[in-house]
């Protein structure tokens, strides 16, 4: 069932923090992510999704219904969080069945569906476990489990994967995803992880100090970031102060005057200018004629198994590169097209 956001803002009381003007709708089965750096307000936002926090004013509409009032309990929302939140005495199908339970499901019926819901997340051969016999990874399946298991309105993920460690996040994306799409339920994800947002996410909406500063599409936030801050937040990046040159479709920037899109700013605007390591092509390619070539010195050179990052001074820059490519270089392409121009800050 769709969210929606509609005008909210909440203050916490004698303090000037809080979240500002939220208008976002989460569409039915859509996995949209809130990110953003510790206090720009994901936690509050989920709050009033959640009903732990009541906006100051503006509403939150539930499958068309103003649900900004109504207490959590109500909501029929499957909510996971970080610590699991698991009955430590009961077994895990006993922890997906507690929902039903609360819901007047009788005992047959409920541990059936607990059993089948575990089955969703590959536990069913675990149902009898208590949750400290399970990994990590486990516990937050079962807890999946669980949120799900009553066919709820929406998910709320509230950082569900910043307890596991590295290797088994990023297995837990692919598996919340799948359960995810299977259940096509409109999901909010809150998490400081951008790359874990960048690849479980339909859509991600930034946050800086109680605002939404840009929604998009992963590869729009990726590609055409609103301003400096959003780039350095997203990935990496070469971020420089440039200045639109007279020269038609030409940027002044530290490593030289580079051929770009320029848009409709005029010459002598001053601007930022945007290049992703990835983007940038060792060695000298000519195909295109708005190829900038540039030469320069290896400042730095590092192995990273799967890639190498290069940082490589031209002029008065540094231009940092990823690439595959294990050969020597000191000429570097650079596509117009992978150059950005974001407004000068
Ligand atoms: P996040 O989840 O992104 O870390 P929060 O939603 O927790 O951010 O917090 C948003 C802002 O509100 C922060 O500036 C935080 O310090 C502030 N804040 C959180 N709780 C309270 C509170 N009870 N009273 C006053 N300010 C608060």
């Amino acid at each position: 069932m769709p969210i929606h956001f509609k005008n909210v803002n909440f203050h916490y009381p004698n303090s000037a923090n809080g979240v500002f003007d939220i208008n976002l709708e989460i569409k039915d089965g859509e996995f949209l992510a809130v990110i953003g750096p510790s206090g720009s307000g994901k936690s509050t936002l989920l709050k009033m999704l959640s009903g732990f926090a009541t906006p100051t004013s503006g509403s939150v509409i539930l499958d068309g219904q103003d649900i900004t009032r109504m207490p959590p309990e109500k909501r029929q929302l499957g909510i996971v969080f970080q610590s699991y939140g698991l009955f430590p005495h009961m077994s895990a199908r006993d922890n997906v069945a507690y929902p039903l339970k609360i819901r007047g499901i009788n005992k047959e019926q409920r541990q059936a569906m607990a059993l089948e819901a575990l089955d969703r997340v590959s536990l069913k051969n675990w149902a009898h476990n208590m949750p400290l016999s399970l990994s990590g990874g486990q516990q937050q399946r079962v807890a999946l489990a669980r949120a799900l298991v009553f066919s709820p309105k929406a998910l709320l993920l509230d950082e569900p994967l910043s307890a596991l460690d590295a290797a088994l996040r990023v297995e837990m994306r692919d598996e919340i995803l799948r359960v995810q799409r299977s259940a096509n339920i409109a999901t909010l994800h809150v998490t400081h992880d951008q790359e874990e947002a960048l690849s479980i996410a339909d859509r991600i909406a930034i946050m800086q100090a109680g605002r939404i500063i840009q929604l998009g599409s992963p590869k729009e936030l990726y590609d055409n970031p609103v301003n400096r801050w959003v780039a350095s937040f997203i990935g990496q990046a070469n971020l420089w102060d440039g200045k639109i040159s007279k020269q038609n479709n030409h940027v002044e920037t530290p490593a030289g005057i580079l051929c770009c899109d320029t848009g409709n700013y005029p010459p002598g605007t001053p601007v930022t200018v945007m290049i992703r390591p990835e983007s940038i092509v060792p060695g000298i390619k000519q195909e295109q004629p708005q190829n900038n070539i540039l030469q320069g010195t290896i400042h730095a050179d590092r192995f990273l198994g799967s890639a190498r990052r290069i940082d490589l001074q031209i002029k008065q820059a540094l231009l940092r590169i990823d690439t595959l490519s294990r050969e020597p270089f000191e000429h570097v392409t650079i596509p117009a097209a992978s150059i950005k121009l974001l407004p000068a800050e």
